[in-house]
């Protein structure tokens, strides 16, 4: 760590995808770690082998709530909320909430404890985005109204709270905007194309791509995000800061290149394009290279190999479970 040292972090969203990557990421370092999740969508499978460290510990709780933590705090990191579209439908109103009074309370407890607060910001600030590459510049092109407008609006009121708690009050933060992001840990029925073209090919089941697949993202490993997210919070930039991978792919490659992987000789179905859904996707990662040094190291190809690895475990051990 350059500008400063972080004893004792608290991760909020610890027990979720990225978060359980964070906290795992934290203990390595050598700080103390608290994880709050109230397990929405976050599981603790995901924080099991981090249980009995000594410098670990986890707390069943909801973050929209007063936060309450006793000595001192380092950095909190707010990355509690639902993010797959699927959940975009089934829990508006928890993600407007984690977004709005979560990030508040968060950031409340930033302010009382001189901690630095992160922001788990997104892509989804861009919306379905006018310029490709987006910048940190463009300021995005989001239906508020729209089933995606609960996420994108919740991060977007985020971001403004968050520059609110530096300028008003002087709280130091950092807002890093993630992109799709893949690899172990994902929820294996959480509506994504990466995890279900995996379930799908590993089942030998038809890969099911929504519109005729010619629209792009941009993946990028878990590992990469995480070290992008640990230097962000090490430097000086307040950010908001694009973590993510700038090589685009359309969703048909996708599928074609999960098909190769996993070997599976499963079929390509279409399926209808949900509302909202983005044409395209992918971050300027130029103000990532200056300030951080940072670019992604793994290859999407090599990242799909340790990911279909997991997801091969973790089916067979979901599929033994009584
Ligand atoms: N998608 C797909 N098949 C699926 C799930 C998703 O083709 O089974 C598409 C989805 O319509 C979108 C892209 O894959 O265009 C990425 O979707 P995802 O849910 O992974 O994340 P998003 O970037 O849309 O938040």
């Amino acid at each position: 760590m350059t500008a400063r040292t972080f004893h004792r972090v608290l991760v909020t969203g610890g027990a979720g995808f990225l978060g359980s990557h964070l906290c795992e990421r934290f203990l390595a370092e050598g700080c103390e770690v608290l994880c709050f999740d109230n397990l929405l969508t976050g599981r603790m499978d995901n924080i099991a082998p981090l249980l009995g460290h000594e410098r670990f510990s986890f707390e069943h709780y909801d973050v929209t709530n007063h936060l309450y933590v006793a000595g001192p705090l380092d950095a909190v990191l707010h990355f509690a909320s639902p993010a797959s579209p699927a959940d975009f439908e089934r829990l508006p109103i928890q993600i407007l909430k984690v977004g709005s009074l979560g990030t508040h309370k968060a950031l409340g407890l930033a302010k009382a404890k001189g901690a630095r607060f992160l922001l788990a910001s997104t892509s989804e600030c861009y919306g379905d985005p006018e310029v490709n590459p987006q910048p940190e510049s463009y300021w995005g092109h989001v239906n508020p109204i729209g089933i995606r407008g609960v996420y994108d609006e919740a991060k977007r009121f985020a971001e403004a709270m968050t520059m609110a708690y530096h300028r008003h009050h002087g709280v130091d933060v950092r807002i890093v905007r993630i992109f799709n992001t893949f690899g172990p840990r994902m929820q294996l029925h959480d509506g994504r194309a990466i995890p279900n073209f995996l379930c799908q090919a590993i089942r030998g089941e038809p890969l099911t791509v929504f519109g005729d697949g010619s629209q792009t993202r941009s993946f990028c490993y878990v590992d990469d995000l995480i070290e992008g997210i640990w230097r962000l919070l090490g430097s000086e930039h307040v950010g908001p800061m694009n973590i993510g991978n700038p090589e685009e792919m359309s969703l048909l490659q996708m599928a074609r290149a999960i098909l190769a992987v996993a070997g599976s000789s499963s079929e390509i179905v279409f399926r209808g394009l949900p509302p909202d859904d983005p044409k395209v996707r992918r971050p300027d990662i130029t103000l990532a290279r200056q300030v951080l040094d940072w670019e992604p190291r793994v290859a999407v190809e090599d990242g799909l190999r340790r990911t279909h690895a997991w997801f091969e475990k973790a089916l067979s051990e979901a599929g033994r479970a009584p």
